[in-house]
């Protein structure tokens, strides 16, 4: 396990973050949104453990997309670099993107959700991870 706390940030360095916790699951997400967020076949991110993101500099870049039925999307403004999703009330489910971090987050993917949207230019790794065509029940 890497020494806490995690760091991280955005491509500009504007936004500035630590992780006080090990984060408590991760999960590669092929679902449409993510793909469209990112650019990319699919997004890997990593659900904190409550109240253990803290921004240490540049909140003030901070933006958002919230889509109407699901969790907010939160970007560096300056920059667009992704940083981390949150539930739009509830404050202690936020999971932070695999790429924000500087160095080794300590957790891997455990399974791989949405697979029913995967792009199709891109084959699903064969990595034994299990596949769910939805959202990874609880
Ligand atoms: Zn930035
Ligand atoms: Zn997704």
């Amino acid at each position: 396990m890497p020494e806490l706390p995690l760091t991280g940030g955005c491509l500009c360095g504007g936004v500035r973050f630590e992780v006080t916790e090990p984060p408590v699951s991760a999960v590669y997400c092929h679902c449409t949104r993510c793909q469209r967020r990112t650019g990319t076949a699919a997004a890997v991110s990593a659900r904190l453990a409550p109240g253990s993101l803290r921004i240490l500099s540049g909140e003030e870049l901070v933006a958002s997309y919230v889509p109407e039925d699901g969790f907010a999307k939160d970007f560096c403004s300056a920059c667009g670099g992704a940083l981390w999703s949150r539930h739009p009330e509830d404050p202690d489910l936020v999971s932070v993107r695999f790429g924000a971090f500087d160095g080794d987050p300590g957790i891997r993917p455990s399974a791989r959700q949405f697979v029913a949207y995967a792009a199709p230019w891109e084959a699903i790794p064969d990595d034994g991870l299990p596949r769910y065509p939805e959202r990874r029940p609880a």
